[in-house]
């Protein structure tokens, strides 16, 4: 270990979020990490799960993957960065995601060329200030796949306010996609799924723009 960083160490230690034990680098440590509640990528399309089946209503989607279940450190490092804008949940969940992403690539379960972030409505995007979804995925994967900025969203109310028939119906033309997208296999990407309606909306779009193969993917799924 160099001096500087020593003493970097020694003037600002860091620790586990999860374990609270010091680590060399900021960041949750390995044991943690391994132990999160993470769905098993050699599992393949969570799709093909019938609890997950029967819960999220994704017909316009040839697959999902996730990284896990609403709940526990995922919900809280989520709140903490839509809510309250921490940067820290931010690098946490980055972490998380870039694991589970490598995980599902090592198994070769997708094929994908190009991701599509669901993007907030417009309003949304100024008084928070940022998309979580590319403050987190966008900024893991940028590096693999084209990131494809065709997809856009008009105001709508919050789908968390809605029962389930309403946030079909709130979904249905929530979005505008400009692109033709003959042809490709799309990686469509939000942070939480709770019904399936804003991200199968998204891909019907994708669908009829021609997509070949839609592979819904988020950080979270709302349990029942
Ligand atoms: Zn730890």
């Amino acid at each position: 270990m160099s001096l500087a960083r020593a003493l970097t160490h020694t003037l600002f230690p860091c620790y586990c979020p999860c374990c609270h034990c010091p680590v060399d680098a900021q960041g949750i440590c390995a044991p943690c990490l391994s132990a999160l509640p993470l769905f098993a990528p050699d599992q393949g399309n969570l799709l093909l799960r019938a609890d997950i089946q029967a819960q999220f209503n994704l017909p316009c989607c040839d697959g999902l993957i996730a990284c896990g279940w609403y709940r526990g450190m995922l919900k809280r490092w989520l709140c903490e960065l839509k809510l309250r804008q921490r940067s820290h949940a931010a690098c946490l969940l980055r972490q998380v995601i870039a694991h589970q992403w490598q995980c599902y690539c090592a198994e070769k379960i997708i094929d994908v060329d190009a991701a599509i972030l669901i993007p907030l409505p417009r309003h949304r995007l100024i008084t928070r200030g940022f998309n979580q979804v590319m403050q987190t995925w966008g900024r893991v994967i940028e590096t693999q796949l084209t990131i494809l900025p065709v997809l856009s969203k008009r105001m709508t109310p919050a789908q968390q306010s809605l029962n389930r028939r309403a946030r079909l119906k709130n979904q249905a033309q929530a979005f505008r996609l400009e692109g033709d997208l003959t042809g490709r296999q799309i990686l469509l990407v939000d942070d939480v799924i709770t019904t399936g309606a804003t991200i199968n909306a998204a891909a019907q779009l994708c669908r009829r723009a021609g997509a070949a193969q839609i592979w819904a993917c988020a950080t979270c799924l709302t349990p029942y």
